[in-house]
């Protein structure tokens, strides 16, 4: 297991220092989950709809059939959304700026986008530039536990009900302020996650990467192995 420092838990998606950090592309290719049967997944995100949220790189597939395998007997993964494309992420990240905006009127343009890429990676940076959003990458996945009849466990807040939780007290992933139960089962699936390999964004439990560029800088790669698809 990998031991950050704090500094390094609580960078953002579209820190400097992420984005500096370049990308060879392997090109390997996207697995779709409806094509096995080893990883639930679904129902998937309520809004937009995003008919390719099924879809990740190869080694991110095999990585989280691995970290099944490593889970206590009675519970599983549940995918929730793997891939996206640009269009929808540019979607996705106005939503909760425009929300953000309504709550706060008082913050400023820069400040509701620093605010806004706590939860959603930006298409575009604040300087202008082009960002690769982890999840145009085939990186980056959204899961969750579930029992073996599928049913959902209490994780804490589920994905469908995050947009209500503006301020991410519930988000986040070492939230005090989800019961017990709930930190267990986040502690459990945090360690065969990140036992493969992958990189949880702090402020979301669920959102779990290998091989994108926020992998790459908190796990000191040098580069990251997938860009936008
Ligand atoms: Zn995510």
């Amino acid at each position: 297991m990998l031991n950050l420092s704090q500094k390094e838990k609580n960078i953002l998606i579209a820190d400097p220092a992420v984005l500096a950090i370049p990308i060879h592309e392997n090109n390997e290719p996207l697995i779709d989950l409806i094509t096995q049967k080893e990883i639930a997944y679904g129902p998937p995100a309520l809004l937009p709809d995003n008919t390719n949220y099924t879809k990740m790189r190869k080694t991110v597939y095999d990585k989280l059939k691995q970290a099944q395998a490593m889970l206590p007997q009675g519970l599983k993964l549940c995918l929730y959304e793997a891939y996206r494309s640009l269009e929808l992420q540019q979607i996705i990240f106005q939503e909760r700026y425009d929300n953000l905006q309504k709550l706060h009127p008082e913050l400023t343009h820069e400040e509701l986008f620093i605010e806004s890429t706590k939860f959603v990676s930006p298409v575009i940076n604040l300087d202008g530039s082009k960002n690769i959003p982890p999840h145009s990458t085939g990186a980056a996945i959204d899961v969750y536990l579930i029992d073996l009849e599928g049913k959902v466990v209490d994780m804490g807040i589920h994905l469908d009900d995050t947009y209500n939780d503006l301020t991410g007290k519930y988000c986040h992933t070492d939230s005090q302020a989800i019961s017990a139960k709930a930190k267990e089962y986040r502690n459990i699936m945090n360690k065969v996650l990140q036992a493969v390999g992958f990189i949880n964004y702090p402020t979301e439990y669920w959102h779990w990467s290998y091989g994108d560029r926020y992998w790459a800088h908190q796990s000191h790669h040098k580069f990251a192995i997938y860009g936008s698809v």
